[in-house]
């Protein structure tokens, strides 16, 4: 006889729920969010209350956890470790609530323990007169892993017990995590070194812990807080329960007495109604938590009332999880777009089949560079893991690889995978784009004519430091471009005072203040005249060493990337930079454009007297007040001097105003000139 379409869907969630659970508590490696598991077992717990016939004793709805890993000693609990049931919405809630109530035949209201319910792993710690000798994780309920080495390495459990008084024997159960700062910083560095990341806190934490070397877990920063007691007693005799309250809370509160940690959340309810608050209250911190929580956990204050309630298969009766909505979502990744920003730096964009996910619509997620893409070898076509946790952007978590169709050309040829090809061209203005050594961003090199860099190109042409167009602040700029008044640097001089009066609420003295800043930034220098083309990495000082070194636009802008490097300070990633720039036709026909404009003074090379500091290194440090700190810079390139920005073995002189800090220690450590302001005043005063 053939299944019938109802078993064979339970088989298939059978199959499909064992090997999520193998992945997430076997693995630590979750293949699927939280979310899409729920929705699994809740499908699997509606199929099997309906047809009662088709549950069995092996159903993962009747399971907890997974098998203990046989790399480590087992521990056999004496009292099971169990899951919780939960709860999604207030029905739920209130069906929660009349069941116990019904059970315990009594009106009386039931007083709740409120408690947040921790993204960690659980593990039960062993206490022998006050000592600890043994921890477990919860493994399958019946039988967990033995983790004492790593867990004597976490920092919040007590090796020893405070007071006294306390049973003999007493199991501490509670919740190992990983406080959300530490979490962070584990993931940046194995980004760094290349490593896998984890998914999520719970993982990390349970990566962490479940280590052959107790150094690996020791190095991670966990943390501990008890929600409750396992086994209390004396081994041989019998269970001695009576120093322990008849409170669920208040054994927390003993707890903590003893020196265990207990989450400062926990808050002790008078009656159900009140569930709601606490419920809505950790939801609105939970975002300022130092650590991650999915939910709230409610529990039967009375141990009298949670023996009479009694367990489940795989959960207690007298608790029940009220878990928050998911923040991670399953979704597919329909296609990858390219944003230019302000800067020229090119982003991958992912659009995402829609969904729901932390409050909100997720359609589009950043995928930040190449080594991101690399990194999570995601295709187009891929289902991946969406998370979106309070204000953070989307982001994508991981790819859901088994989910992958091994033949691919079965498949239309619109849902195939597909590589994620980046652009040789800005999608903006066409330029050419370039991927500097050392940085994981592309960049579009038509700084001063891309469409998506525009704004910030003029504002930085027309900043203090470079022309320092009087009048023309950065709100004005984006004014003339979204009006269209402006495209380029080079159109400013174009615009007339009629032009600019068309802006709203432009008066006639600000649209001839501004057509006069105008003129007047016609006449500059070529020092900043280079620095205000934008090129990347060309400061103020690269910009002047240029300017000294080559003395004429037309040889920079034919400079070899050889030739520049003998420009002092000028590395090959600048030089890059700078042969790039000149390279677009489009900047080319920009720079044309200013030079019809603009004039400076030709540079003229100076005579060895007239550079008496030559190649002498400054550094300047601390606050100088009567001279500034550009200024001083500049008296002292003017006399051939360099200036640079850290103190080294090369710096001849550390002139340091008032607060100065680290530089001047370096400095009087490696025996350096120290100059104070004063000194260095009349320095450049003698050769004037
Ligand atoms: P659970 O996380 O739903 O609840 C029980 C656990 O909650 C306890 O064992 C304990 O570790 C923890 N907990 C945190 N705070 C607590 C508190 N204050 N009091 C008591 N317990 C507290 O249970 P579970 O059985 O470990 O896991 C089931 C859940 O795990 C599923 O609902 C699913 O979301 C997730 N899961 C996901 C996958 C996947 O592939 N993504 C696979 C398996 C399980």
């Amino acid at each position: 006889m053939t299944d019938s379409p109802i078993e064979n869907r339970i088989k298939q969630l059978h199959q499909l729920l064992q090997d999520y659970n193998h992945q997430y508590y076997v693995l630590d490696e979750p293949s699927v969010p939280d979310a899409e598991y729920d929705g699994l077992m809740k499908e699997l717990i509606q199929l099997e209350t309906s047809y009662p016939k088709l549950k069995t004793i092996d159903s993962p709805s009747q399971k907890v956890g997974g098998k203990a890993l046989a790399s480590f000693s087992q521990v056999t609990h004496k009292i099971p470790m169990l899951s919780l049931d939960n709860v999604f919405s207030d029905e739920e809630w209130l069906a929660f609530v009349k069941r116990i109530t019904d059970k315990l035949l009594n009106n009386k209201s039931i007083m709740f323990c409120a408690e947040p319910k921790l993204d960690g792993l659980a593990v039960s710690l062993r206490y022998d007169n006050g000592i600890l000798v043994q921890a477990a994780t919860r493994g399958d309920g019946a039988v967990g892993e033995n983790i004492t080495e790593n867990v004597r390495t976490i920092k919040s459990i007590p090796l020893k017990l405070i007071g006294d008084g306390f049973p003999k024997v007493i199991e501490v159960r509670g919740e190992v995590f990983m406080p959300k700062a530490s979490f962070d910083m584990l993931n940046q560095q194995a980004i760094k070194k290349g490593d896998k990341t984890f998914a999520n806190p719970r993982n990390a934490a349970a990566g962490s812990l479940r280590q052959l070397d107790s150094k690996v877990t020791a190095s991670r920063n966990l943390a501990f807080y008890a929600y409750g007691v396992g086994f209390v007693g004396d081994d041989e005799i019998t269970l001695n329960e009576q120093w322990l309250s008849d409170s669920h809370y208040k054994r927390l509160e003993q707890l903590k007495s003893l020196g265990i940690p207990m989450c400062p959340e926990v808050k002790l309810l008078d009656n159900s109604t009140l569930v709601n608050d606490f419920y809505l209250h950790i939801l609105s911190v939970r975002d300022e938590l130092s650590y991650e929580i999915d939910g709230t956990v409610f529990k039967v204050d009375s141990i009298g009332q949670q023996k009479k309630l009694g367990f489940v298969a795989r959960a207690p009766r007298w608790a029940t999880a009220y878990k928050f909505p998911a923040q991670e979502e399953t979704t597919k990744l329909l296609d990858v777009e390219f944003q230019v920003g302000r800067t020229g730096a090119i982003t991958p964009v992912a659009r995402l089949e829609p969904k729901f996910v932390g409050g909100v619509t997720v359609s589009n997620a950043t995928l930040h560079n190449q080594d991101e893409i690399d990194r999570l070898g995601i295709k187009i076509n891929d289902f991946v893991t969406i998370r979106r946790a309070g204000d953070v952007i989307p982001q994508i978590v991981n790819v859901q690889t088994a989910k992958r169709v091994k033949e691919q050309s079965t498949l239309p040829v619109d849902e195939q995978l597909r590589d994620i090809i980046f652009p040789k061209h800005c999608p903006v203005c066409q330029s050419s784009v370039i991927r500097a050594e050392g940085e994981a961003v592309l960049r579009c090199t038509g700084g001063l004519f891309c469409g998506a860099q525009r704004k910030e190109a003029i504002k930085h042409f027309s900043s203090r430091k470079a022309l320092d167009i009087d009048g023309l602040g950065d709100k004005l700029v984006e004014q003339l471009v979204d009006e269209q008044l402006i495209k380029t640097p080079a159109d400013l001089f174009k615009l007339t005072e009629l032009d600019v009066s068309t802006i709203e609420r432009m008066g006639h003295k600000s649209a001839q203040n501004l057509i006069n800043g105008i003129k007047i930034a016609k006449t500059t220098t070529l020092p900043k005249f280079i620095y205000a083309l934008g090129i990347r990495e060309v400061g103020e000082t690269t910009a002047a060493n240029l300017a000294n070194y080559f003395f004429v636009l037309d040889t920079i802008k034919t400079a070899t990337v050889e030739e520049l490097q003998k420009v002092p300070d000028v590395g090959v990633i600048v030089a890059k930079n700078i042969v790039q720039f000149f390279q677009q036709t489009h900047n080319k026909e920009v720079v044309s454009e200013l030079e019809a404009a603009i004039s400076w003074p030709i540079i003229e090379e100076k005579s060895e007297e007239q550079q008496p500091l030559k190649d002498k290194v400054f550094v300047l440090t601390g606050t100088l007040n009567q001279m500034g700190r550009s200024e001083a810079k500049a008296a002292l390139q003017a006399l051939g001097a360099k200036v640079s920005g850290s103190v080294s073995a090369k710096t001849h002189y550390l002139v340091a105003g008032e607060k100065a800090g680290s530089k001047l220690t370096k400095a009087q450590d490696l025996g350096i000139n120290i100059l104070n302001e004063n000194d260095m005043i009349a320095l450049i005063g003698k050769y004037e």
